[in-house]
Order: structure tokens, then C-alpha cells, then sequence
């Protein structure tokens, strides 16, 4: 694995709908590997050698959780709103960086210490709408001089690192993960197979990018790679989310319940029988709450058969999501064969 790569997938800043930096990374790796690259109306980074009828679409989403500013106040402090599915607990606390007009401003999510709460608001969780960001602004007038403005979105300065053997942590696994099996998808690419870094996906309950670039290419087939929650610690019971790290990617039958994608019963057959046939491990799994962008191509134009094929990982949308190297060796593994037969 090139972790030199996945460190640079991980720690750059792609917050929904501000993705530029990310994109650039993506669309730079798709030139080097000799492929043509757009980027699209809405910030989709569209790759492919060559581009026919029907082609087949395979896409991860290039954006990640985050805040954004909504409002500044007297003392310079900056009250936000949440980009994607964030635990409030998760946020406290935190170190963060506002991506204001001027360049990155460090900043930190402060509240209340605990000497001065009352007992009951110790066993209580704080809410976002509670916390504030301090930027080291005097005021409003100089956090404005700093160059932050409402609308300016806020990531997490979280540092990728490798652990024990084939383990790795950092911020935006979801889907950074996913990012890098793409660009190892390009080695080598076949005619009328387009490689999408998708945009959006983390602010809809399903991905927004992934539907307008379907919409306008009108694919055969779609496989979404991207990252489900491993179930496997301590405070999770199996039958809650039964997909463990290092047991092979998990294969997404059904998501958010059924209101996402349900994957259609010949890319299911196809899909397990290409696994089967290149002696790939790999999960079955039943999706309750959640969706990937298959979930919103599926139903465009007139219904195109789509898969999410999903690297597990812990504490997923965090900034410490855990995955496995192995496991990305077999998503790459898994999907490089699914293109070679959808
Ligand atoms: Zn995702």
C-alpha cells in the first residue's frame, strides 16, 4: 500500500461542496496516469482513457465532514452549523482549522471546563449549537481582519498514522479510502470505464454529485466504493454491525432500510460470483441506517443497476477512523475484476 498517497487523501481538506484541494489531488494522480480528466458543474473529478455509449461508472466520494460558520460574535468567537452526520460528543474540544478568505486559521472548539459545571450538566451531552470556535480573535472586527466570514467552512488538522502491522488512522477514511483504491483503478484503465470522484455525498441522504454525473452519462452500471462502520470493539455487539475489519469488503445488498439503494439482483449475483471466482473475502451486508451514492444513482433515467462495495472501518466519521490495508487490497481486487465483467 502506498501509505505516502493515503496520507495525503487523508489530511487534505475537502469539506462538502468546498472540495477544491481534494479534487486537485484526484485530478492530478488521473493525469499521471495518462487518463483524460474534467472537472465537472458540480465539482465531480471525471476521469477515463476513452468514453463510449453506456459507459460503466465507478465512483468514490471525495468529500468529508465538517462545519461551517454561521455566525461571528462581539468577542471574535464563531457559533456553526454541522456538513454530514457528526456526534455532537465527538466535537468538544477539538482542534480545527477555518478555511476563511486569507488562508487556513487555526482554531479550537471550546466550552465550559468541568470545574465549573453543575452535576447535572457533567452527565448531559453538550450540544453543537452550545460550542464555540476560538480562532485567538480580540474581537468580531479582528477575527473579520483574520479573513473569516460567514459561509467559511471548518475541518479537522488531524494527522494520518499507521498502526500496529496493517492498520491505519486518520480523519476522513470516509472516504479517502475509497479515493485511493480509485486511483489505483486508473492503472491501467480499459476503454468507456470513467472513474468519478464524486462530490456531495456526505450532506444528502444520498450523494448529490453522483446523480447529476449519472444523469449525464447514462451508465450501464455503477459501483460506489466507499466505507461501512465495523462493528468489531468492544462496545459494539456483533448483531448491531456485524461487518469486521480484515474479513474483506462488505457488499451493500440494501441501504438506510431499503430507502437507499437495493441492489439490483443481477449486479448481486454477478458481483458475489466475480468474488467467489478471484478468491476474494468478503461481507454481506444489510445496511439500517446509512446509504453510499448507489443509493441515488439507482433510480436515475430509467433505473441503473448499482452496488456499493464498502471498506470496513471503525469510528467512522470521526477523525480517528481505523482500517486495515488488507481490506483495501480486497476492495481493489474485488472491483478491478467487477470491471473487467459489468
Ligand atoms: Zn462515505
Amino acid at each position: 500500500m502506498d501509505y505516502e498517497l493515503m496520507r495525503r487523501l487523508s489530511e487534505a481538506d475537502g469539506i462538502s461542496s468546498q472540495e477544491s484541494e481534494i479534487a486537485l489531488i484526484m485530478e492530478t494522480e488521473f493525469k499521471r496516469q495518462g487518463l483524460k480528466t474534467e472537472i465537472d458543474g458540480f465539482g465531480n473529478v471525471i476521469a477515463y482513457k476513452s468514453l463510449g455509449k453506456n459507459p460503466l461508472i465507478v465512483a468514490a466520494h471525495t468529500d468529508e465532514i465538517g462545519l461551517m460558520v454561521k455566525f461571528i460574535d462581539q468577542k471574535g468567537f464563531l457559533r456553526f452549523i454541522k456538513m454530514g452526520g457528526i456526534d455532537d460528543r465527538t466535537l468538544l474540544n477539538q482542534q480545527v482549522t477555518v478555511i476563511g478568505s486569507k488562508g487556513p486559521l487555526p482554531g479550537v472548539i471550546g466550552s465550559k471546563p468541568p470545574h465549573i459545571m453543575k452535576e447535572e450538566e457533567r452527565k448531559t451531552t453538550i450540544e453543537h449549537q452550545s460550542m464555540f470556535i476560538d480562532i485567538g480573535a480580540s474581537d468580531a472586527e479582528e477575527a473579520k481582519k483574520m479573513g473569516v466570514e460567514i459561509g467559511d467552512v471548518v475541518g479537522f488538522p488531524a494527522r494520518f498514522r499507521r498502526m500496529g502491522k496493517k492498520m491505519m488512522c486518520g480523519k476522513a477514511m470516509d472516504n479517502r479510502l475509497g479515493c485511493y483504491v480509485l486511483l489505483q483503478l486508473a492503472k491501467g484503465l480499459k476503454d468507456n470505464i470513467v472513474l468519478i470522484g464524486t462530490s456531495q455525498e456526505e450532506v444528502s441522504t444520498f450523494g448529490k454529485g453522483a446523480m447529476t454525473a449519472s444523469y449525464r452519462m447514462e451508465p450501464r452500471a455503477f459501483i460506489a466504493v466507499d466505507t461501512t462502520v465495523a462493528g468489531d470493539h468492544p462496545e459494539l455487539k456483533p448483531e448491531d454491525a456485524p461487518i469486521f475489519i480484515g474479513k474483506g469488503p462488505a457488499i451493500a445488498l440494501i441501504e438506510a432500510s431499503g430507502r437507499g439503494n437495493v441492489a439490483e439482483k443481477h449486479i448481486v449475483e454477478k458481483t458475489l460470483e466475480i468474488a467467489r471466482k478471484a478468491k476474494v473475502e468478503y461481507q454481506l451486508e444489510v445496511v439500517d441506517g446509512g446509504a453510499t451514492d448507489a443509493a441515488s444513482v439507482h433510480n436515475v433515467r430509467g433505473g441503473i443497476p448499482s452496488i456499493a462495495i464498502c471498506i470496513p472501518t471503525r469510528y467512522i466519521h470521526s477523525t480517528v477512523g481505523v482500517a486495515s490495508e488488507d481490506d483495501v487490497e480486497s476492495e481493489l481486487k474485488l472491483v478491478s475484476k467487477m470491471m473487467e465483467e459489468l
